[in-house]
């Protein structure tokens, strides 16, 4: 059998590229370490040759917070996914790996943090542990503990839900970056910029609240889950639960919100995502009114409060 030049040409490169292609050590396979930068160089805005900080919070809108006073210098991660109910959360293996390379956590005092803390430290012992709710006194959570029976102390019943007060975020955002310039003091200048910007408008969208929420006759809302306290007391509006004790409520509990919410003329229940809506939505039925959906989690803090007064106002 005789081989034209050719086909031997191909089958040499044929060979050749197959070797490479499926074999372990083949440049295809190569863990690309050599190539990729190293997780500082990743640091290292391309831009403004600055280094990025990496920073992890619980929940989606302390990520706006955070990323208004950063800015550009800092990368932010979130634990604990918007549609899932943060008190209770269980961290994942991935977002525990990620932490390595992390500068920086920032607390809201939520529950499953004070359980996940020292794993957290334990990862990562050069990572700051940042309290953002220095100098906030929180409230007792109304008759609540979620689901916290075994671990319930004085911690645990604290309303955790201050990211929903404009007043309170305000101090947040101070707490916020008065550490973030101790982990980055070269950029203090532009975050201080930052944070005076930010503290303007949240003066702002507290005013356009205040105004939305001014002339509203009732001022009792009933909400599946308590989140509203702090917004509540902010705007003088009083909130009346559905759960209770992070429970779903007994019929008794069902007839007697009813009733309340018959002699109120309440005629809208507020529940949110990831919540079931079933008993909702019996008061619902029984007073002849409807169902409505507000997110205290959602990642666009401000746009978010600011619908929620808009759909206060016409439903209140
Ligand atoms: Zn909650």
């Amino acid at each position: 059998m005789k081989y034209s030049l050719k086909s031997l040409i191909l089958t040499g490169i044929g060979t050749i590229l197959f070797l490479t292609g499926c074999g372990e050590n083949s440049v295809k396979n190569q863990p690309v370490v050599s190539q990729k930068p190293t997780s500082t160089q990743e640091k290292i805005d391309p831009e403004t040759k600055e280094k990025t900080l990496d920073l992890m919070v619980s929940i989606a809108p302390q990520k706006y917070f955070v990323e208004k006073i950063g800015g550009d210098r800092i990368r932010v991660n979130v634990m604990v996914d918007p549609t899932v109910e943060p008190e209770i959360y269980e961290p994942k293996p991935q977002q525990l790996s990620s932490l390595e390379d992390t500068e920086g956590y920032i607390t809201i005092g939520l529950p499953f943090e004070n359980k996940w803390l020292d794993k957290f430290k334990s990862i990562n012992p050069q990572m700051a542990i940042i309290d953002s709710t220095q100098g906030i006194e929180r409230l007792e959570m109304v008759d609540h503990d979620h689901g916290h029976e075994e671990e319930s102390h004085a911690e645990e019943t604290l309303d955790p839900h201050i990211w929903l007060s404009p007043a309170l975020v305000k101090k947040q955002a101070q707490n916020i970056y008065e550490e973030l310039i101790k982990l980055d003091p070269s950029n203090q200048k532009f975050y201080q910029e930052n944070l005076a910007q930010f503290l303007t408008e949240i003066d702002q969208l507290d005013q356009e609240i205040t105004n939305n929420l001014k002339d509203i006759n009732n001022r009792k809302f009933i909400v599946f889950h308590p989140a509203w306290t702090y917004f509540a007391k902010d705007y003088n509006l009083e909130q009346i639960p559905v759960e209770v004790g992070g429970q779903e409520p007994s019929a008794a509990e069902l007839a007697q919100l009813i009733t309340t919410a018959k002699n109120e003329n309440i005629k809208v229940i507020f529940v949110q995502p990831e919540f079931k809506i079933k008993s909702a939505q019996t008061i619902a039925q029984e007073i002849k009114g409807e169902v409505i959906m507000i997110n205290p989690n959602d990642p666009d803090w401000a746009e978010n409060l600011l619908k929620v007064s808009e759909v206060f106002k016409t439903k209140l």
